[in-house]
């Protein structure tokens, strides 16, 4: 982590008062990738419980790694059924998070905040913008409808990937007659699920964590000093305790001071949490009491450092004794980590996106090209203006009889006006669609940035500020702040804002 150190003092020139001791250095400015972005004002001070989820949010993992075997293990199941599936492989770039699954015609789509279908794809086939835009018009897309699978988290990539796949097999008649492709979704589901839950898939990430964990020697660093500034520290995690148990010592004893363990970090753990049931319904709560997952019954005396099963969100208000707004959740999935906390329970929530690093990165590489893009619009825009007025002087002047005011010139001369900005417009889009395309394909050639779409916000980033009070790319980005800062949410943005021009208070 690249907390910088107050340079220090050098000799004084000159005999004179006794300089200061010098402070303790102050953490240093978040690069942008690192930030702590907020769509809610967020007083940390004040929280007084902090709950992690594990699986892409303490640990992040490979996903060409992880979702590659994720992959591999349902398409062994696949070809135990006699499907045709041998040639296919995982290619971590065919789909982002955030991009939605059209159950209903074998589709996944991107769409932007409002719903709109700005990018689709058949199977593995991009379609072409007039198919798209045919297929598209009238629809738009609602989450509450089966018809739409979004895709939550990195847990999702291997999922759609195969999916997308397999439509392309039923197109070409090799799977079983009569499936739809919704059906073929849910096989698909079912079997991602069935891999996740049978111990074969997590036994090959125990035995060699090596090759599935990005380690963050920092993120333990984070949780020590939110510890130690008196939040209550939980983990909240959908895996099962053989699992957790594995995980969390790889990646957090060995950076935890000697003697301690991720254990002594952690009020409570619980493990196979089942958010977002964990959220809604009143599930039992049982102690873990030994290694081998041995369980008991417990009370609501929670205790300290201890491990439980299942339970549900209000147990743990109750045992803490505190409620909604006192305690920010932080995880990796839009659905069961921030909209299900915040829509059920009102906790404060943060959203773990590694993808925002990548984003960023690629959209500061483009910047000189998206500022000729910029210019080259208002030049467009320009010359439209230009186009149209003298297109309506033209229409004004020639309608009988001719009405409103006019310009005097001649319709000839105004329909070569016209002629001559056509072909300058012409010219122009050559020059836009270049650049255009690349801006669509940044960080990812098919499907361009997680949090745009288009010129506007993607579906995703809608999602995020809607049910997340924070955004953030992995956890220790917390420390380049301290655990009682105050987060302010940035004055939004609206169409009515002049550009570049901050808008004006009040
Ligand atoms: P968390 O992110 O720490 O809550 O843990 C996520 C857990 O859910 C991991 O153990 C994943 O293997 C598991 N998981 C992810 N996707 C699925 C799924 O589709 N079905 C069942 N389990 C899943
Ligand atoms: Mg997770």
């Amino acid at each position: 982590m690249a907390r910088s150190t107050r340079p220090s003092p050098g000799p004084a020139a000159s005999p004179g008062p006794e300089p200061s001791p010098p402070l303790p250095a102050p953490p240093s400015a978040a690069p942008r990738d690192r930030g702590l972005y907020c769509n809610r004002t967020l007083n940390l001070r004040s929280v007084r419980a902090i709950g992690y989820d594990m699986d892409y949010t303490l640990i992040h993992y490979r996903v060409d790694a992880w979702e590659g075997r994720a992959y591999a293990h349902v398409q062994q199941m696949l070809r135990s059924r006699g499907w045709p599936v041998d040639h296919l492989a995982f290619d971590p770039d065919a789909v982002i998070r955030g991009l939605i699954i059209d159950r209903e015609l074998g589709n996944v789509v991107k769409a932007n905040r409002h719903g709109y279908v700005n990018q689709a794809a058949h199977g593995t086939r991009m379609l072409d913008f007039d198919t798209q835009r045919r297929t598209y018009a009238d629809t738009l897309v609602d989450l509450s409808d089966p018809r739409w699978s979004f895709l939550n988290t990195l847990f999702s990539l291997s999922e759609t990937t195969l999916y997308a796949q397999l439509v392309d097999l039923l197109d070409d008649g090799a799977l079983p007659h009569g499936i739809g492709y919704a059906e073929l979704h849910d096989v698909v589901r079912r079997s991602i699920d069935a891999a996740h839950v049978e111990g074969a898939l997590k036994a090959e990430v125990i035995a060699d964590p090596d090759r599935f964990v990005e380690l963050d020697p920092d993120t333990p660093l984070a949780l020590l000093d939110q510890r130690a500034a008196g939040k209550r520290l939980l983990l909240v995690t959908n895996s099962e305790w053989h699992y957790t148990r594995a995980m969390m010592a790889y990646a957090f004893d060995r950076f935890l001071p000697a003697g301690t363990t991720w254990r002594d970090v952690f009020d409570i753990a619980i493990v196979a949490a089942r958010k977002p049931a964990f959220f809604r319904e009143r599930m039992p709560l049982f102690e873990v009491v030994d290694d081998t997952g041995l369980l008991r019954p417990v009370g609501t005396d929670l205790g300290r450092n201890r491990v439980f099963l299942g339970g549900n969100a209000g147990l743990i208000e109750a045992a803490l004794g505190v409620s909604g707004g006192d305690i920010l959740y932080v995880g990796d999935h839009m659905f069961g980590d921030v909209h299900a906390p915040k829509g059920i329970q009102r906790w404060r929530t943060a959203l773990v996106l590694r993808e925002l690093e990548a984003d960023l990165a690629a959209e500061a590489a483009f910047a000189p090209r998206q500022a000729e893009l910029s210019a080259l619009m208002d030049v467009k825009t320009r010359l439209e203006l230009d186009y149209s007025q003298a297109r309506l002087d033209l229409t004004r002047t020639q309608a009988t009889p001719p009405y409103g005011p006019s310009s005097g010139t001649p319709p000839e001369a105004l329909q070569a006006r016209m002629a001559a900005l056509r072909a300058e417009l012409v010219a122009l889009d050559e020059r836009i669609a270049p650049l255009a395309i690349a801006a669509g394909q940044l960080n990812n050639p098919r499907w361009g940035l997680v949090m745009r779409s288009g010129n506007d916000k993607s579906y995703l980033a809608h999602q995020i500020e809607r049910h997340a009070d924070m955004y953030l790319s992995r956890v220790s980005n917390f420390l380049f702040e301290t655990p009682y800062v105050y987060l302010r949410a940035r004055r939004g943005s609206l169409p009515h804002d002049r550009p570049g021009v901050a808008p004006p208070l009040g």
